[in-house]
């Protein structure tokens, strides 16, 4: 049945802290619906752990340049980059004037270090800053009048006359919902869902990106799949992983195999730590390394890393006492919808932000802690493009058939389209990662 239709200015698919700053960055006259297929929380930004990544000072932006180009491999767009690096300290400002409440001693920032970083400069709260970047930005949407949020909205698919977008089709509750709008925004996050072994919340199975592969928008560098060398093992986990902050090496923890022994550097690059780790594990036979942080002392653990430490507990290991059971799982998305710097698709009227996007920023390999920055830098540039273009946009209604299918059958098509797409575009892809 259809519930009714609906005229707003934007709508912005997904309440992560893509969806949600870009939300809050725009103008306060516009009408703005932001959708979350689930609650507003079970997000990808919401699990963060470790931080987020800001140059430090304008001494610091080259630097900041070439640590992204070089854990990239050199694949990055060097102009997306540039524009993180040197808009950083700017996001990351509006967020304190958020309220996002940074670690500090003696009023600086306590910046830490994580892989393939040259110096400490990540941003932090405490090891789930995560959760209070969504907390901080969730409050803020909650006083704004012009925006509205819809939980449990799945959106179906994008409206669209020519090559315009103009819309989307929503379920809620069991009933469709037509949506005119002058922009829509894809914030839909990633694609950890469809892997069997991942540490992303099991919902996210890329609807954006099969939307945008439904539609003939144009997609980049989807074979570019990030593995987190450090997620807690578990036998036969149908869960999702959890993750083992890369700041726990970043703050002194080594990497010890079978033996006993170290065998890698830990703050090189994921991937590269990530193959090291596969190697042990293939020729041990055992399905895991392990992570040790018990020489950094009780106090200074649960002061640090107080969410790893209880979430660790409720699973069997003490990390004060004993190593942590590690392997590498799929964690991160580099690909996605092609976007310009001001993260606008092929398709006029449609932008796409966050980790469902591709800029370019993160080449080959994702440099730590820059989704959480790229998501802030590129949502709020769509932002200002959309505040400076939309008043020579009008609303466009059409006539929407009635949907044909349940919403199971067609986020089942959506993991289907996806799949079979990212098996035709890498060769390193099998079918046994994927979840049937
Ligand atoms: C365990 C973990 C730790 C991490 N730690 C860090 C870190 O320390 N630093 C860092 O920079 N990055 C980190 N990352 C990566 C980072 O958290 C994510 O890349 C980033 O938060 C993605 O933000 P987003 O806004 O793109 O999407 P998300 O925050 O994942 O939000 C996606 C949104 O899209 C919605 N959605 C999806 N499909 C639909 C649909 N069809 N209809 C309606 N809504 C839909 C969802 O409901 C959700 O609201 C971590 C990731 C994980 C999993």
């Amino acid at each position: 049945m259809i519930k009714m239709d609906i005229d707003v200015d934007v709508l912005i698919a997904g309440s992560g802290v893509s969806g949600l700053y870009c939300a809050l960055n725009l103008r306060a006259d516009l009408k703005v619906l932001v959708l979350s297929k689930s609650k507003i929380t079970e997000t990808n930004t919401y699990l963060a752990q470790g931080g987020i990544s800001t140059a430090k000072n304008e001494e610091d932006i080259p630097h900041f340049i070439e640590d992204t180009l070089k854990a990239g491999q050199y694949k990055n767009s060097l102009e997306a980059v540039t524009i993180l690096a040197k808009e950083s300290m700017r996001d990351i400002n509006k967020l304190i004037e958020f309220g996002m409440p940074f670690d500090k001693i003696s009023e600086k920032f306590s910046y830490t270090k994580e892989g393939a970083h040259s110096i400490n400069r990540i941003v932090h709260s405490k090891d789930h800053t995560g959760q209070v970047v969504a907390e901080t930005l969730i409050n803020e949407t909650k006083k704004r009048k012009n925006i509205t949020i819809y939980e449990n909205t799945f959106l179906v698919d994008i409206l669209k006359l020519d090559n315009k977008c103009i819309g989307g089709i929503l379920l809620k509750d069991n009933e469709q919902i037509n949506v005119y709008s002058k922009v829509v925004i894809l914030a839909t996050g990633g694609i950890g869902g469809l892997f069997n072994n991942s540490t992303n919340q099991r919902k996210l199975t890329g609807d954006g990106l099969a939307i945008a592969i439904k539609n003939n928008i144009k997609l980049k560098d989807i074979n570019y799949i990030q593995f987190h060398p450090t997620a807690f093992y578990e036998e036969n986990n149908k869960d999702r992983r959890l993750l083992i902050s890369e700041a726990v090496r970043g703050e002194g923890g080594k990497l010890l195999n079978s033996k006993g022994e170290r065998f890698v550097n830990e703050l090189l690059p994921r991937n590269i730590v990530t193959k090291a780790i596969m190697k042990e594990i293939n020729e041990s036979k055992i399905p895991f390394v392990r992570l040790d942080i018990t020489f950094l002392g009780e106090e200074f653990i649960k002061f640090r890393f107080p969410s790893i430490y209880n979430e660790c507990l409720n699973k069997g290991i003490d990390i004060t006492k004993e190593p942590i059971p590690v392997s590498p799982a799929q964690h991160y998305f580099e690909g996605g919808i092609q976007v310009d710097v001001n993260s606008m698709t092929s398709m006029n009227n449609l932008y796409a932000v966050g980790e469902t996007s591709c800029t370019g920023v993160h080449g080959a390999n994702r440099l730590a802690s820059n989704s959480l920055l790229e998501g802030l830098v590129f949502s709020r540039r769509a932002a200002e493009n959309i505040n400076k273009n939309i008043d020579n946009i009008s609303n466009i209604n059409i006539k929407v058939p009635k949907l044909q299918y349940e919403l199971d059958e067609i986020q089942c098509n959506n993991r289907k389209i996806v799949v079979n797409e990212l098996m035709r575009r890498s060769n390193e892809l099998n079918a046994e990662l994927f979840n049937s």
